[in-house]
C-alpha cells in the first residue's frame, strides 16, 4: 500500500539491490525507485524496463514486483558481464499503479508523463481522509516537487515492461511468452436504477417497482452484449448495492458498475451504449435509470518494432510464444503516451492474479527474464 512502513521498507530494499549491482540510483518525489546504468556514448534517449511494487489488499507475490526483479536480474547479468552497450538501461519501480489507497491508480507512471495535477493531490483521499499530498509528505516526499518527475520523450528511447498474464490463455495454449500488442480500453459506468420501496408481503407482484428485478434482467443479458463488436471482449458487474438491502422490503434503489472492456478503438464505448440503451428500455417509465460515466479509456497499443524485438527474442530462444492483447490496465499504457512501450507476458497458473493464489514458475520466468535481457541488448546497443 502506497506511503506506508512496508512501502518504505519496499524502497529501501530495492535501493539495496540496486547498489549492489553498480547502478546510479534516486527516488522520485512521486516515489518510483530509479536505478540507471549508463550508456557507452549516449546519454539521453534511455531504454527504460518497468513495472510496479505496490500491490493490492491479499494479492498474490508476482503481480507487479516481478516485472521490477526481472529488471534487477537483466541489470545484473549487464553488470557481472561487464556488458558495453551505447544507450542507458534504466529501471524504474513504479508505486501506486493498484490505486488500492487512493481508489486512482498511476501515480508513478503518470508523474513521469507530467499527468498528475494539483486536484490528483490534494482531492484525492483514502478512507481515512488523508489526501495523496499528505499521505505523501508523512512519508518524507514533497508533493508540490512532483512535476520535477517529469520526463522529455527524447529522454527515453522504448519502455518495456515485464508482467504477469493475470489470466488464462498463456497456460491454457502451453505458451511460455505473451508478446502483447494492445492493452484494452475500458468503459467504466454506474448505473442506478430508482424504484418504489414496498413491504415485501403485501404488495402484489403486477403492482411493484422494483429495481432489482429491472437490473437482474440487464446484467443476464451482459454475456451477449460482451461479443457484440469484439469476440474477445468482456463485460463485468462487480458491485451491486441495493438499497435499504433489507430482506422484507421491495428495493427502492439499486446501484451496479458496469465495466466493458475490448481491444479494438470504440467497442467498449459501443457496447456500453447498448447497454445504456437496454436499461432504459427495460425500465421503461415505470423506473429511473441514471447513468454516471466513471472511466472512459480507449486502447492503447505498443510499439511495433518493440513487438518484433520481444518475438524475436522469444523466437531465439525456441520458447513458445503468442502475440496477444492485455485485458488488464499497466503502467506501459501510461508511458505510452511518452515514448514507444512493449510488454512481456509470463503465464499466471490457472490465471489466478489479485490473490495469494498468484503463482508463475521459476522456469517460466527465466524465460521471460531471458527475452527482456535479449529485448534490452537490441534496444539499447
Ligand atoms: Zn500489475
Amino acid at each position: 500500500m502506497p506511503f506506508t512502513e512496508e512501502d518504505q521498507a519496499a524502497r529501501e530494499y530495492l535501493l539495496h539491490e540496486m547498489h549492489s549491482i553498480g547502478l546510479e540510483t534516486r527516488v522520485d518525489e512521486a516515489s518510483s525507485v530509479c536505478g540507471v546504468r549508463p550508456g557507452n556514448t549516449d546519454k539521453s534517449h534511455a531504454v527504460v524496463m518497468g513495472s510496479h511494487y505496490d500491490t493490492v489488499i491479499n494479492g498474490g507475490a508476482y503481480d507487479g514486483i516481478l516485472g521490477v526483479v526481472c529488471g534487477l536480474e537483466v541489470l545484473r547479468v549487464l553488470h557481472e558481464n561487464q556488458v558495453q552497450l551505447s544507450k542507458p538501461v534504466e529501471l524504474i519501480a513504479f508505486n501506486d499503479e493498484e490505486g488500492v489507497r487512493f481508489n486512482r491508480g498511476f501515480t508513478g507512471s503518470k508523474a513521469i508523463i507530467g499527468h498528475v495535477t494539483d486536484e490528483d493531490i490534494w482531492k484525492t483521499r483514502d478512507r481515512q481522509g488523508i489526501s495523496l499530498g499528505q499521505a505523501m509528505q508523512q512519508a518524507g516526499f514533497d508533493p508540490t516537487l512532483i512535476g520535477k518527475v517529469q520526463r522529455e520523450p527524447e529522454q527515453i528511447s522504448a519502455y518495456v515492461e515485464l508482467h504477469i498474464e493475470q489470466g488464462p490463455v498463456l497456460e491454457a495454449e502451453q505458451l511460455d511468452i505473451g508478446v502483447v500488442t494492445t492493452i484494452a480500453g475500458t468503459w467504466r459506468t454506474f448505473v442506478e436504477i430508482i424504484g418504489r420501496p414496498d413491504h415485501a408481503g403485501t404488495t402484489p407482484m403486477h403492482m411493484r417497482k422494483d429495481p432489482l428485478v429491472a437490473a437482474a434482467q440487464l446484467i443476464a443479458k451482459l454475456p451477449g452484449f460482451a461479443h457484440l463488436v469484439d469476440p474477445q471482449g468482456v463485460a463485468t458487474v462487480g458491485i451491486v448495492n441495493v438499497e435499504p438491502n433489507v430482506a422484507n422490503v421491495v428495493p427502492a434503489k439499486v446501484t451496479f458498475s458496469l465495466d466493458i472492456r475490448s481491444q479494438f478503438g470504440g467497442a467498449a464505448r459501443q457496447v456500453t451504449a447498448r447497454v445504456i440503451e437496454e436499461a432504459r428500455s427495460i425500465c421503461g417509465d415505470q423506473l429511473e435509470c441514471n447513468i454516471r460515466m466513471a472511466m472512459e479509456e480507449e486502447p492503447v497499443h505498443t510499439d511495433h518494432h518493440i513487438q518484433q524485438v520481444i518475438e524475436d527474442a522469444a523466437k531465439e530462444n525456441g520458447y513458445a510464444f503468442k502475440r496477444m492483447f492485455s485485458g488488464a490496465g499497466h503502467d506501459a499504457q501510461i508511458m505510452a503516451l511518452l515514448c514507444p512501450v512493449g510488454m512481456i507476458f509470463v503465464p499466471s497458473r490457472s490465471g489466478r492474479s489479485h490473490s495469494h493464489l498468484e503463482y508463475t514458475t521459476p522456469e517460466a520466468i527465466a524465460k521471460g527474464a531471458q527475452v527482456l535481457l535479449d529485448a534490452i541488448l537490441t534496444l539499447a546497443k
